[in-house]
């Protein structure tokens, strides 16, 4: 199915992005090329933001889950909107800091924190740590001990709920590698043992249910869940926590039947969910953190790739080679994930055939996307898939040595390189003879 999901078709039947015609995008840059639109991304910053502003009094913060699409510009970008960042490497967190931003809106995530991460973290002043066990929570307080610091920390917690996919089900979900859980009293057990050391300092809790989550309701029971369980810290522990920080994975559309809920209705409901807890529990509003990663940066990026084989398997399927494929997008080879795309150079023209779309890499399963609905392709014909802003570049490899395409920013007609294409040179860099 051929689907533009929003982007416009321009006089010359050619598809456009940020102003900017794809085309004329590909014989400036080459491809494959990553293109993202900059007014998307900052239009669904501020819709998150004025959410929190609207329906909880501005008490909360907007964290972009930069694992999503990292580089210095989108930590520049999300900055100037106002947004902090989630960071869950040392990679994530330096380039973060070199793109200048505040660490104080820094939170640092992950299961396995190694020691020199963590060193770096605290002796930057991060933000905060969320705390996925005990073991970290030991290696934290040295850490931090060793530096004469105190680290504002929060707790990851499994709430018992698993959100994956279209549906969602409320079950113990102990079988995670993220997290402490609540039933069985090791989330108490946790606060209660940082609340006896010395330098750190216990500021709230938070979950993360899932990705691609395109109902309310996961999210109001987390939500209530995670304010009880605040409520319950106070009571037990004497802990006052005042964060509750809910995570992402809010649903955005890849193809044209998909449905998200507006953005802003998610903190409607939870700011409603937490408000009625705290007040029947005599509990301060918490602020309440959210952390959009995919719905972000996802919908505003596409790839351009170049066609240059068309085979017909008569009877069975006609594959469409591209000059990208798993390197630059592995989803389809990880989660079986769908896409739409055009013909950008004929994107208003009619369907005609089910193609499937073939990656260059050496491996059967290198494909972007398994029969689609497409005008006729031929050789030479730019292909758009849309919806790779998230989780594209970020997983991106160099497997068979081909090296990631560019990343382009563009918006208002204008466009602008924002990383590099990577040349051969690049791709023996750390090869030593
Ligand atoms: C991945 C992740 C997010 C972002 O998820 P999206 O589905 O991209 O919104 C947020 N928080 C944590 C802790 C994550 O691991």
């Amino acid at each position: 199915m051929s689907d533009t999901l929003g982007f416009r078709v321009n006089v010359k039947n050619h598809l456009e992005i940020g102003g900017c015609d794809a085309t004329e995008l590909v014989a400036q840059f080459g491809s494959p090329l990553y293109v993202m639109d900059e007014s998307i991304i900052r239009n669904s910053c501020r819709l998150y933001k004025n959410a929190i502003d609207k329906y909880y009094g501005g008490r909360g913060r907007v964290l972009y889950a930069s694992k999503a699409f990292s580089c210095l510009y989108i930590y520049k970008l999300i900055a100037q909107e106002g947004l902090g960042a989630d960071v869950v490497s040392g990679g994530e967190l330096y380039t973060a800091m070199k793109a200048g931003m505040p660490m104080e809106h820094i939170y640092f995530h992950g299961n396995n924190k190694t020691p020199q991460e963590l060193e770096l973290a605290i002796a930057n002043n991060i933000g905060r740590v969320v705390v996925d066990n005990v073991f970290e929570l030991d290696r934290i307080e040295a850490v931090a001990a060793a530096q004469n610091k105190t680290v504002k920390i929060l707790f990851r917690i499994k709430p018992g709920i698993d959100a994956h996919t279209h549906s969602f089900v409320q079950t113990g979900q102990i079988d995670s590698k993220f997290g402490v859980a609540l039933e069985t009293g090791e989330a108490m057990d946790i606060a209660r043992r940082a609340a006896g050391l010395a330098h750190v300092e216990v500021v709230g809790v938070h979950c993360h249910i899932g990705s691609q989550i395109f109902e309310l309701a996961p999210f109001t029971l987390a939500a209530r869940v995670m304010t009880e369980f605040m409520c319950d810290a106070r009571d037990k522990l004497g802990i006052t926590m005042t964060e509750l920080n809910l995570g992402g994975g809010y649903g955005i559309k890849y193809l044209l039947q998909d449905d998200p809920v507006e953005y802003d209705a998610y903190i409607k409901a939870v700011a409603g969910v937490v408000t009625e807890v705290a007040q029947a529990r005599g509990f301060s509003l918490p602020y309440i953190m959210m952390e959009p990663g995919r719905s972000i940066v996802g919908p505003a990026g596409i790839t351009l790739y170049t066609i240059g084989a068309v085979k017909e398997i008569p009877g069975i399927r006609t594959y469409v080679s591209v000059d990208g494929g798993m390197g630059d997008n592995p989803r389809y080879i990880l989660y079986q994930s769908e896409y739409s795309a055009v013909i950008a150079n004929r994107a208003g023209e009619p369907d005609e055939a089910v193609v499937t779309i073939a990656g260059k890499c050496c491996e059967s399963g290198d494909i972007l996307i398994k029969d689609i609905k497409l005008p006729k392709a031929e050789v030479g014909d730019i292909l758009a898939v849309m919806a790779t802003g998230a989780y594209n570049y970020s997983m991106a490899s160099n497997y068979n040595r081909i090296g990631r395409p560019a990343v382009v920013m563009v918006k208002d007609g204008e466009a602008k390189v924002v990383v590099k294409r990577e040349t051969y040179d690049d791709i023996i860099k750390n090869d030593l003879l």
